[in-house]
């Protein structure tokens, strides 16, 4: 049995992972799960899954749910809070794939500690990637860790690259990247319609159902903006070898062009637990729970090129990656702090990007040479755009 450590056990990815591990019930071991709130449903988890540690990284939310866990049929299950303790059950000797879906930059420091400890990191925490792409990508490396990307057009990408990508992939005939996007919830608005959108139109997402956070992204097209920046980091390509495809239908989840003119594309039903299982399962495959995907009723695919003028943080993101060092941190930074306002409901829809877009202006970019330079950007640019917000 695998011992598996989830970060984020309450989240979308998290319990899709769990209805996973529930399909492969003797393959995996549940030694920790963790959750930020949400105690009711950690505490289903817990009775379900009996792990060793459970987590809250706040105190007063751990204290009076362990007193729920002892008065519970999990009561063999430890319960551990402060930050730290997330990075600690990362690290167990006993944990061998750590799944990072934590939302955001509160995912960062448990990602690193689990690549420092060289375990077969299961990355949806795009974030993280995009913060500290060489930081995490060299601590990856050197601690001999494995990293397999959670998100769909990532795993598809994983799927379809030469076995050896990793020693450069334009050596192996790699052209470029096809990054589909299904377009998001206002694909087809008016760019005069997207002023007054509400949070639930913006939640609404038309193929897939995910958090509130990325949700925002998908519908600002951020979150494409920020899987060029993962993709980059994880695929060593420069953002001009990588191509934006808006795919409304979601069954292509990417594809690699070759040098050769072949281009292999990855398919299957919008269903997280299709690149779940197959990390949990790599270099094998096992069952997802995911139906066989019926082409006679997915007929049409089809494709076209994203709007960069509707949907300016894409615009942003490309910027943010050619400029490297802090840059993605700091765009990062920003667009959390707008959507969190936004799903408030203190700023509109079309504030996002421009307050990402004065963020990024009245920034230094300098080297990302450690984990302190980027917390403390993402710090300074948290108080900053905050600022922005009270001044509209
Ligand atoms: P979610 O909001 O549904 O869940 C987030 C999880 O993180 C929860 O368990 C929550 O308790 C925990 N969390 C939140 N804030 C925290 C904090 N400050 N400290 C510790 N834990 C905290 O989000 P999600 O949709 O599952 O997304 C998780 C990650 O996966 C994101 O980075 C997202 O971009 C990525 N991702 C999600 C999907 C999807 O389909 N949902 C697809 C691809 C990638
Ligand atoms: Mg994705």
């Amino acid at each position: 049995m695998k011992g598996v450590c989830l970060l984020g056990s309450t989240g979308s990815i998290g319990q899709s992972t769990l209805d996973v591990l529930r399909t492969n019930p003797h393959e995996y071991n549940v030694v920790a799960l963790t959750a930020h709130r949400n105690e009711e449903r950690l505490l289903k988890q817990c009775i379900e899954f009996k792990p060793t540690y459970a987590v809250i990284p706040d105190a007063g939310i751990a204290e009076s749910f362990r007193h729920e866990i002892e008065a519970s049929d999990a009561s063999g299950t430890q319960v551990l809070s402060g930050l730290e303790s997330l990075d600690f059950v990362a690290a167990l000797p006993e944990v061998e794939i750590v799944v990072a879906a934590i939302v955001g930059s509160a995912g960062l420091l448990s990602t690193l500690a689990a690549a420092n400890a060289g375990k077969k990191l299961l990355l949806a925490n795009k974030e993280s990637l995009v913060i500290s792409g060489d930081l995490l990508m060299s601590a990856v490396k050197d601690n001999g860790a494995t990293l397999l990307p959670l998100d769909s057009e990532h795993n598809a990408l994983f799927q379809c690259m030469p076995s050896n990508y990793r020693t450069g992939c334009a050596a192996k005939g790699v052209r470029k990247l096809l990054l589909t996007a299904s377009g998001g919830p206002f694909l087809n608005f008016d760019s005069s319609e997207l002023k007054n959108v509400t949070v639930e139109q913006a939640c609404a997402h038309p193929n897939w159902s995910m958090g509130r956070k990325i949700s925002v992204d998908s519908a600002t097209m951020m979150n494409k903006g920020l899987e060029v920046i993962e993709a980059s980091y994880l695929f060593d390509m420069p953002a001009e070898k990588i191509e934006v495809l808006v795919h409304p239908q979601s069954i292509i989840h990417s594809m690699v062009d070759y040098v050769d003119g072949s281009v292999l594309a990855q398919l299957g039903n919008p269903d997280m637990r299709t690149p779940i299982a197959h990390a949990l399962a790599w270099p094998d495959r096992h069952d997802s729970g995911v139906s066989a995907l019926d082409l006679i009723v997915n007929k049409q695919l089809t494709f076209e090129e994203p709007s960069y003028e509707k949907f300016p943080c894409l615009m942003h993101a490309f910027e943010a990656l050619k400029a490297k060092g802090t840059a993605p941190a700091i765009l990062n930074a920003a667009n959390e702090v707008a959507v969190g306002a936004f799903l408030d409901k203190k700023i509109g829809f079309t504030d996002i990007p421009k307050l990402i877009e004065k963020a990024m202006e009245r920034s230094t970019i300098v080297v990302a040479d450690s984990i302190k330079t980027v917390l403390s950007v993402d710090v300074e640019t948290r108080l900053r755009t905050n600022q922005y917000i009270e001044e509209l």
